[in-house]
């Protein structure tokens, strides 16, 4: 594949995994030009788990450790409840994922790569077992890959706690004081990337920078994959190229195209209200508005809905999901959802619960081992903003008109479809 059109990370899909000899076929090397670090590094590949940060920076800092058992960890553990790329991805082109650990491996000098699948997903560690067999049989050269199965919790994904459980069991957040923090299993030193930061990785090693260049934006380049829920047909997985209009994304992905808002980067993330729609999806040109394209998420907003309500809904949730270490989080989530509860269902203070919403965000933030409370504060400052009419009605003692009947169209996905948009 050396054509430059997408789809680039879903090629192939034929709802089963390729096999390795079918993944040679599909994925046909090119000449390799300069060093594996200097193609990232031109590449200008960012992660794709969440943060966004540049991933030959990232491997830079782990190859200049001294050391001589260093670690890649693949994050598949897909914590966020409305993502579903990675486990599409991992059911489409697993050993594209490998490929990419595999170089990543090389460039680091690692002689260990865990791949960690959370294991209330029998079929998609099935589809890894499987994928590492086969490798293991064409050679014994190379880094030893293993699976591992974690159990599915919002903050399992998070890189310090998935290191944490790979080197003592503990699905728990390390309290980091700078960043870039290097992470440790024992002695060894940890690079972790996103399933699907892996796959792009692994396509720049066979066709380089260049060819990667040729989708996307100058400053986001390459294509993304998308999880869109919410007021759409279905769930959908799509991939897309970087810097395409939003209102495209949800057309393709058949979803509301006159929605009232939008939630990008999931629970964590920001809503950004319709008015909006028409811009890249690309971070640089959502900055402006506050939001990022964070790990792929879109969940739709319909007209009608209530967003302080489904806000509510997710903090709650949200809340339920601390590692219940620190106090602001383990006691601050619940507080903050029970004064959208107040807000929302128009009890007899909404000011009073409006005004303490307002003070506990101010309080929460920054006060966690993990950025887990600093996602519900980002969400929930954005719903007030974005639904100021809902909180004005509210206020007002007046009922909205989505809150009586509270809708939960941030759903967690139940169907897994690939589906590839080509935006040219
Ligand atoms: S901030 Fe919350 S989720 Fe993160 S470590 Fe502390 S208690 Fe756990």
């Amino acid at each position: 594949m050396t054509s430059n059109t997408l789809p680039r990370l879903l090629r192939g899909a034929q709802g089963r995994p390729l096999t390795l000899a079918q993944h040679e076929e599909t994925f046909a090397f090119a000449a390799r030009r300069a060093s594996m670090l200097e193609e990232l590094d031109a590449s200008g590949l960012r992660g794709r788990g969440g943060a966004s940060f540049p991933t030959a920076r990232k491997a830079r800092l782990l190859r200049d450790q001294r050391n001589h058992s260093k670690f890649v960890v693949v994050n598949a553990m897909e914590g966020e409840p409305a993502s579903h790329k990675d486990r599409t991805l991992l059911s489409t082109n697993p050993h594209l994922v490998l490929d990419g650990a595999e170089y990543l491996a090389s460039i680091i000098g690692a002689k260990n790569i865990a791949v960690c699948v959370a294991r209330d997903n029998p079929a998609v560690v099935n589809h890894v077992e499987r994928a590492i067999h086969e490798r293991a049989r064409r050679s014994l050269r190379g880094p030893a890959l293993e699976l591992h199965t974690p159990p599915w919790r919002y903050v399992a994904g998070e890189e310090s706690a998935l290191v944490h459980w790979l080197d003592d069991n503990k699905s728990l957040p390390q309290y980091r004081t700078k960043r870039p923090h290097i992470l440790k299993i024992g002695h060894s030193p940890v690079l972790v990337d996103n399933a699907e930061t892996c796959a792009h990785v692994g396509l720049i090693g066979r066709y380089g920078a260049d060819w990667f260049r040729g989708l996307g934006t100058d400053e986001s380049p390459g294509s993304a994959l998308v999880s869109v829920t919410g007021a759409v047909r279905r769930p959908t997985v799509l991939e897309v190229a970087l810097g395409t209009p939003l209102r495209k994304v949800l057309e393709a992905s058949g979803a509301d195209t006159d929605p009232q808002a939008v939630l990008l980067g999931g629970y964590g993330g920001r809503w950004l209200d319709a008015a909006h729609l028409d811009a890249p999806y690309a971070n640089e040109a959502l900055a402006p508005q506050g939001v990022s394209i964070g790990a792929g998420i879109i969940v739709v907003l319909p007209r009608g809905a209530c967003g302080i309500a489904e806000s509510q809904r997710m903090v709650k949730w949200m809340a339920n999901e601390s590692a219940r270490q620190c106090g602001p989080c383990a006691f601050g989530l619940p507080a903050i959802a029970e004064d959208l509860y107040q807000l929302a269902s128009n009890s007899r203070d909404p000011r009073g619960a409006h005004q303490r919403l307002v003070e506990r965000c101010a309080v929460i933030e920054g006060r966690g081992a993990c950025a887990h409370p600093d996602g519900v504060v980002r969400m929930v400052r954005s719903a007030l903003e974005v639904f100021a009419g809902d909180v004005a009605s509210h206020l007002g003692g007046v009922p909205c008109a989505g809150s009586s009947s509270v809708q939960h169209f941030a759903s967690v996905p139940t169907l897994e479809r690939a589906e590839e948009l080509v935006w040219e």
